[in-house]
């Protein structure tokens, strides 16, 4: 199952601001077990989005 986020950007885990946030780069996507549905084991494919707050110089994903 492939999975989006539904919004552009993630506010700061720091400073909970969004105005500084941008994105830099997407690492290629990741595969997370998540739980079982319909009898089997539920593995989502997440895209590993890359963001940096231009405030706190700090990197998170
Ligand atoms: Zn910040």
């Amino acid at each position: 199952m492939k999975v989006s986020p539904i919004a552009h950007k993630q506010a700061c885990p720091l400073c909970q601001s969004l105005d500084y946030v941008i994105r830099t780069e997407s690492n290629p996507a990741r595969t997370i077990r998540h739980s079982e549905a319909f009898g089997k084991t539920v593995y989502v494919r997440v895209p590993a989005i890359r963001l940096f707050c231009m405030q706190c110089q700090c990197g998170f994903v």
